[in-house]
């Protein structure tokens, strides 16, 4: 495979690693992936990975419940860095190098992230996790990780979803809803479409991040993308 991109951000929602309820870790699904993910990172593609923690706890839905929201966003922040660690550990035990980097200092756990020092464990072919989202609260991993694509250069942010990419409406909810091969940051704007956060869509929109989003549960359909085959629904101008 001769891959098309040579630096990605992979955007994984943290529900991706549980199965059946949507909670929890499930490590036989987390080395599922990180199978998908060797594979690429032998093949020189420099992989950084954003992971989410809705499988763990999201500060907005605890603040409904009555949790003070920053409070709550900073348990979803240190959801990331267990999803992180998790990953890592799947990565590792399969025999690929990785490292964790947390946006909130918290050596030992991980590396305080700098772009300088994940540019360098990329460069070493290491896969690297960045975790705690953009580290501040009332954000979510979709904005860590538009950031975090943009500041490492990456050529692409591809969005494993379980879904096959980006609809008219919620396929889950909507049997009519078609889906886009390829879309516009403005359409997705302007027909207020739920890919992602408003705010990670007009932050790729303005640096210029294209966006790839597709089905991560289907084994092998990373392999695909970067292989520039014509699945999932691609992000551009
Ligand atoms: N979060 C935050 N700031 C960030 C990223 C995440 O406060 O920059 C918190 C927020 O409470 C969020 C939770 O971490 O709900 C988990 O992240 P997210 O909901 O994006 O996870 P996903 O839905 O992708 O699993």
């Amino acid at each position: 495979m001769k891959p098309i991109y040579h630096r990605i951000l992979l955007k994984l929602s943290g529900e991706s690693l549980a199965v059946a309820q949507g909670t929890g870790i499930n490590f036989d699904r987390t080395v599922e992936y990180a199978h998908q993910i060797k594979e690429l990172a032998q093949a020189g593609v420099q992989v950084a990975i954003v992971i989410g923690g809705g499988n763990i706890f999201r500060g907005l839905k605890g603040a409904a419940q009555g949790f003070e929201r920053v409070k709550g966003d900073q348990m979803g922040m240190l959801a990331t860095v267990i999803n992180s660690l998790a990953l890592c550990s799947a990565l590792e035990s399969i025999g690929q190098p990785a490292a964790v980097f947390t946006a909130i200092n918290m050596v030992p756990i991980g590396e305080h992230y700098s772009k300088w020092r994940a540019l360098q464990a990329l460069e070493q072919g290491k896969v690297v996790i960045l975790s705690c989202g953009t580290g501040s609260p009332y954000f979510t991993t979709d904005t860590g990780s538009s950031r975090r694509g943009i500041e490492l250069e990456c050529d692409v942010m591809l969005k494993g979803t379980r879904v096959d990419g980006i609809y008219t409406a919620d396929p889950e909810k909507d049997p009519t809803a078609t889906k886009f091969d390829r879309i516009t940051y403005d359409e997705i704007i302007s027909r207020g479409l739920k890919v992602m956060d408003m705010t990670a869509t007009i932050m790729c929109k303005e640096n210029g991040l294209p966006i790839h989003v597709f089905n991560m549960d289907v084994a092998g359909n990373l392999g695909k993308v970067l292989a520039g085959e014509n699945i999932g629904t691609v992000v551009t101008p």
